[in-house]
């Protein structure tokens, strides 16, 4: 235990140096592929190594090969944080090595999870009665929440917007489900006429909305696709898998209108709630069918208390990590208001750094900002743009991703991580130009 103790300073101390020293490092890693696997060992050691050679291993051959996610600058895809709170309770989870496959197998697990959740659904001013638990990713929760509904109707297909995410198709893959993408209008919103068309010639099982679409962050009209989606009897998925946590800001509650008439629902704290990755929320308001969809208990699992929940019964997996402290601890530790001063903040840098886009000539902000995404490119040709994007992120002190809309190379610069600052948005406008 001395070692451990010895081992765990190390790592402690390993951490804060990291976290107070992310930022001077290239946020994009600029290894070429196979640098990194080359300077490791073929094979594995035949006697114990002693922990501090993995920490110096860490330094010296894997960090050059890490993409800061924690990075300040980091500004693509959409920018997350894993926090401290989430970071320590991190290192609890992995001590205490929980399954929270069944209440029995941890029963704190399963209840602060019920817990934890639930208090995320307050947050977000979601209606009483939606049912949530913790998944690993987006992907799955989704994929879970179509499980449910083709267990309701099992021919019926998928439908969702040209900007869904892609885990719809892989959903749709692998549940062997026809998928079919539904055209948008000029803000890259589902067309109400092409879904009633659609729905008219079909039985669909789901439509999925999507609040925050991947590419530019568009809201689908939920309210509208709700009434559609009831008449035809199909079910309803919102994914709102990066905008869900802007809710916790109630001038951001526009866009969850009508979500109460949601069957399910997917909102990623470890994409804007501060929550270090894993951690996707499948809310639901007709439990039953998921438990109906996924519950297959073999001898050794059937529990014996009665009126517990067994968190396995909702999802794909039997075996879940106790996902549920580092929720926990990110929300006491921030609390609401912290919360929602971070989303505050986040949404003012990216209106800023869309203002500046917006006065400077020769370039201009391609898609609406509702949350903090900004969409934007230089006048000029697709070559042109993604040579800017290609020299500012090779100059490491920024990175940044791009999408193509309407046919054309777009760039994205997306805030999302705890430690950005106004300082770090100018840099990276700075660059822009330069590039
Ligand atoms: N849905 C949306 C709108 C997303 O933007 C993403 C990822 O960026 C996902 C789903 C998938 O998320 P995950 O990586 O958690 O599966």
């Amino acid at each position: 235990m001395s070692d451990f103790r010895d081992d765990a300073a190390a790592a402690s101390e390993w951490v804060a140096q990291y976290l107070e020293g992310v930022r001077e490092l290239p946020v994009l890693a600029q290894v070429e592929p196979g640098q990194i696997r080359a300077a490791l060992p073929d094979s594995p050691p035949d006697r114990p190594e002693p922990f501090s050679a993995v920490l110096d291993d860490l330094d010296r051959i894997l960090l050059p090969g890490i993409t800061h996610w924690n990075h300040p600058r980091f500004f693509a895809y959409f920018a997350i944080s894993g926090s401290e709170p989430g970071i320590l309770a991190e290192y609890l989870t992995a001590a205490l090595n929980v399954n929270a496959m069944l209440w029995r197998t941890s029963p704190a697990a399963t209840e602060l999870e019920e817990v934890a959740v639930d208090w995320v659904r307050q947050l977000l001013d979601l209606p009483e009665g939606f049912h949530g638990h913790i998944e690993d990713t987006a992907s799955t929760s989704t994929l879970a929440a179509l499980t449910a509904a083709r267990h309701l109707r099992p021919d019926g297909s998928i439908l969702c917007s040209e900007h869904a995410h892609s885990s719809m198709d892989k959903s749709a893959r692998l549940l062997g489900m026809p998928l079919r993408k539904i055209a948008t209008d000029g803000g890259r919103r589902m067309r109400m006429d092409s879904l009633a068309e659609a729905l008219r010639d079909g039985k669909p099982a789901a439509v999925v909305a999507t609040v925050g679409t991947t590419s530019t962050s568009a809201v689908d009209p939920l309210a509208e696709i709700a009434a559609l989606a009831a008449e035809a009897g199909a079910w309803l998925h919102v994914d709102a898998a990066y905008a869900g946590s802007a809710m916790v800001c109630e001038e951001n509650r526009w866009a969850f209108t009508g979500v109460e008439r949601a069957d399910s629902l997917v909102v990623n704290p470890h994409k804007w709630l501060l929550t270090p990755i894993d951690c996707s929320l499948l809310y639901t308001r007709r439990s039953e069918v998921l438990r109906e969809a996924f519950s297959i208990a073999p001898v050794y699992l059937r529990a014996s208390e009665e009126g517990v929940t067994n968190l396995t019964d909702y999802g794909p997996a039997l075996g879940r990590r106790f996902r549920a402290l580092k929720l926990w601890a990110v929300i006491r530790c921030y609390g609401r208001d912290g919360l929602q001063s971070v989303i505050r903040e986040h949404q003012r840098l990216a209106r800023l750094f869309a203002s500046w886009v917006e006065e400077t000539p020769g370039w201009e902000v391609v898609a609406p900002v509702p949350f903090s995404l900004v969409c934007f490119r230089r006048e000029g040709s697709d070559e042109e743009n993604e040579a800017i994007l290609e020299r500012v992120n090779g100059t490491g002190e920024v990175f940044l991703s791009n999408t193509v809309l309407d046919g054309r190379y777009v760039l994205r610069l997306a805030v999302g991580n705890h430690g950005t600052t106004e300082d770090d948005v100018r840099r990276a406008w700075e660059l822009l130009q330069e590039a």
